[in-house]
């Protein structure tokens, strides 16, 4: 499942690629992906040109040059990619086509959203205008980044995974995130000291970043159908129950913590 790095990368060569193209055709296969019904998406789209593609949390945003825009949720994970032509080999369920003979597809995996907002639909749908700022914002210092925890008494991790405090962050990242901030993923907020939300800061920042200049994930596919370079080597407890930790030595453990699972040296992160 696609999270920052991945989400940024993506959006960054959507913009490069697409940003000037006239919409030539779309199909959309699967209703339940979308908001309104898909001939009403199609005469709305169709002529539009592609202004900017940015990103929100883990959503696409393309601003269409009519003041529509589009937003895409890749949701558990998905393939969103581009062709130099219109004759797609790959399996989907949304496909765009350009006036200049180039195309996109999205195949999404499990359940994806591809929805159409006017701007203010857009400012008042809850999913999208509650997403907490992400950490490769410039908003995202560490004054703001502590000040989101004011009154704040729930267990760190489900803190962290809660979009509207900050967007871009999944279970994929989290166990090195806490791992390298030595805080129990079940520790509360209310239990942590000064110097935790400083290194957890740095942490967050330090582990995305590197995921950045790795180009993302391996095991997802940027706009070009590329995997990024950051594999199953690059984990520190990750998904490596049953090894031992890079700190201290001792297994790592996997536990459940509430619908996910973690990854956690019981020696390094106590709660
Ligand atoms: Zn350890």
């Amino acid at each position: 499942m696609a999270e920052l790095p991945e989400i940024f990368k993506i959006s960054r060569q959507m913009d490069r690629e697409l940003a000037g193209k006239k919409i030539f055709g779309l199909t959309l296969l699967q209703e339940k992906n979308l908001n309104i019904l898909p001939q009403d998406f199609i005469s709305r789209c169709v002529g539009a040109s592609i202004a900017k593609v940015s990103y929100k949390g883990k959503w696409f945003k393309m601003d269409l040059d009519n003041h529509l825009s589009i937003l895409v949720s890749l949701g558990m994970g998905g393939d969103i990619l581009f062709y130099e032509d219109l004759n797609i080999k790959e399996k989907y369920q949304i496909k765009m086509d350009f006036t200049d003979g180039s195309s996109f597809s999205i195949k999404f995996w499990w359940f994806g959203r591809f929805l159409l907002f006017t701007q203010k639909e857009l400012a008042e749908d809850s999913s999208i205008s509650d997403l907490g700022v992400d950490p490769f914002n410039e908003e995202f210092t560490y004054e703001y980044f502590r000040g989101l925890f004011a009154g704040k008494n729930t267990q760190i991790k489900n803190f962290l995974m809660d979009q509207k405090n900050i967007s871009g962050i999944g279970n994929m990242y989290m166990h090195d995130i806490l791992f390298s901030a030595r805080l129990h993923p079940k520790k509360k907020i209310s239990d942590m000291k000064e110097d935790d939300f400083k290194l957890l800061y740095q942490s967050i920042l330090s582990i995305l970043r590197f995921s950045q200049s790795k180009g993302g994930s391996f095991y997802e596919k940027d706009f070009y159908g590329n995997p990024g370079d950051y594999g199953s080597e690059d984990f520190l407890v990750g998904y490596k129950e049953n090894t031992l930790c890079p700190r201290c030595s001792i297994v790592i453990e996997k536990i459940k913590t509430g619908s996910t699972a973690a990854y956690i040296c019981p020696n390094c992160q106590k709660i």
